[in-house]
């Protein structure tokens, strides 16, 4: 049998990607840049298809980022080159751009432009704003770890701070700045929503610009308030493993809207403004131990989801909408303000814990290939060899339908484990997987 070395990509090193893209905007453009800013992909710990419906979500900043180097124009122009889309230019006049009549990568760019221009007068773009930007990046694209925020969140900040010079006031558009920070995020939400067309929540455009160094955040979708939590893996042994599975999705399809209207359609039923709400307020079970909070669990999750079912049954246009798709939102809410609880119980010396944390994730991918439907065979191989090998647990990352896989991991196997999959890849005859190192990530910035 030929061994096949399981593939991991290099450490990032951010320092030679900001000089790679600035080089790359030189050879394009013949200029120095005024600046380059990057932002992150996310990997969320816990909690897919429910942001839009107030539920709590744990993303956490990854060290793979989109780079953006950019210069000013006095023309109202935009124009635009990727190194991942390869001859490939855009240019567009600002004042032009409209939700669908732009196509293909450079809406998740122009439509930040736009959406900034749909906000009060103090961060509208100047009439005469335009730039030239040069992109870059390491964040796999569909690869369910957030490529489109990362590169509406490095725009973005582009934007704001190229325009300054045109400006009368400075704004101040560093982390520090947590309001206009929510604001922008904001802003790229609605330039993924309105102009690339693809109905997400906002989940990765508030990881990538509001999350904190190395840790998780617990967002509140409900209000988008924002509680970070430590995940010291390292003191416990443990590490996250990463599978890029190589098998993009593309979320701006119908799979991802055709659930995000059914689970409103439930909200919309119960007569809720958010479908968390049908939920207790406090879903922690703190003090319950493992058995007894899931079982606690999954009786409420079936309780409301009868509830819902019947509901929605009285709506016109929700009837036949498929339970598992209302199930789902249900369960993750509850596994995600569960698992939050576990993280700020677990440390050095609590391994069960570590263990639930780990259950927790592979429950939720349960839940996604069952219930939600959004898995897929090369997603089933990565988990169940992960688990196979010794994980304590492991799930789909992102919205389905291929993308990433993350592992709850021993330190010491992380190797092995990555060898499993490998092999249960090579058995298959599917294209073989990277895996990506997990040093910690930062929040988006101006590098330059
Ligand atoms: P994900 O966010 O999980 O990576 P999405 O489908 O949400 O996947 O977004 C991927 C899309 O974002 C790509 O198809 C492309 O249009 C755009 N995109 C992301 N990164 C880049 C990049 N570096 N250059 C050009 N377009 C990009
Ligand atoms: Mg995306």
């Amino acid at each position: 049998m030929t061994i096949i070395e399981p593939a991991w990509a290099s450490e990032p090193d951010h320092k030679v990607l900001v000089a790679r893209v600035r080089d790359a905007f030189v050879a394009k453009y013949g200029v120095e840049p005024d600046g380059v800013w990057s932002a992150p992909g996310r990997l969320n710990l816990l909690g897919e298809y429910i942001d839009f419906l107030g539920g709590s979500c744990m993303p956490m900043p990854l060290p793979y980022r989109t780079y953006v180097a950019g210069r000013l124009r006095r023309d109202g122009v935009l124009r635009a080159e990727s190194v991942q889309m390869p001859g490939d230019e855009r240019t567009v006049v600002i004042r032009d751009i409209h939700p669908g009549n732009l196509k293909g990568w450079f809406t998740y760019v122009a439509g930040v432009a736009w959406s900034l221009n749909q906000e009060a007068g103090d961060i509208t773009l100047p009439a005469e704003f335009g730039a030239d930007l040069m992109i870059d990046s390491n964040v796999p694209v569909g690869g369910g770890l957030s490529s489109s925020a990362a590169i509406e969140c490095s725009t973005v900040l582009a934007l704001m701070d190229l325009s300054v010079t045109l400006r009368q006031q400075v704004l101040d558009a560093s982390s520090a700045n947590g309001e206009l920070r929510a604001r922008l995020a904001q802003v790229c939400i609605r330039a993924e929503n309105k102009v690339a067309g693809a109905h997400t929540g906002g989940l990765d455009q508030t990881a990538s610009l509001r999350s904190a160094p190395g840790q998780a955040l617990v967002v509140d979708f409900r209000d988008f308030s924002l509680q970070p939590v430590d995940v010291d893996l390292e003191s416990a042994g443990l590490s996250f493993l990463v599978v890029n599975t190589n098998t993009p999705h593309e979320l701006a399809g119908g799979e991802f809207a055709a659930r995000r209207a059914v689970t409103e359609c439930a909200t919309q039923a119960l007569g809720l403004a958010y479908l968390r709400d049908a939920l207790p307020d406090d879903l922690r079970c703190a003090g319950l131990g493992e058995a007894e909070a899931k079982q606690w669990r999954l009786a409420a999750i079936d309780d409301l989801t009868n509830k819902a079912m019947v509901a929605m049954d009285s709506v016109t246009r929700c009837t036949e909408a498929p339970r598992g798709w209302v199930r789902h939102a249900f369960h993750d809410m509850c596994l995600v303000e569960r698992a939050a609880y576990v993280i700020s119980v677990a440390d050095a010396q609590s391994p069960a814990a570590w263990s639930e944390l780990g259950n927790l994730f592979t429950e939720s991918f349960v839940s996604m290939r069952d219930e939600l439907q959004v898995s897929r065979p090369e997603i089933n191989t990565a988990v169940d060899a992960c688990l196979d090998a010794g994980a304590l647990g492991s799930r789909i990352v992102g919205g389905g339908f291929g993308g990433a896989v993350m592992a709850l991991v021993e330190t010491d196997s992380l190797y092995a484990v990555s060898q499993a999959v490998a092999d249960a890849y090579a058995a298959r005859g599917y294209a073989s997987p990277e895996f990506l190192p997990m040093s910690p990530g930062f929040p988006a910035q101006r590098d330059h």
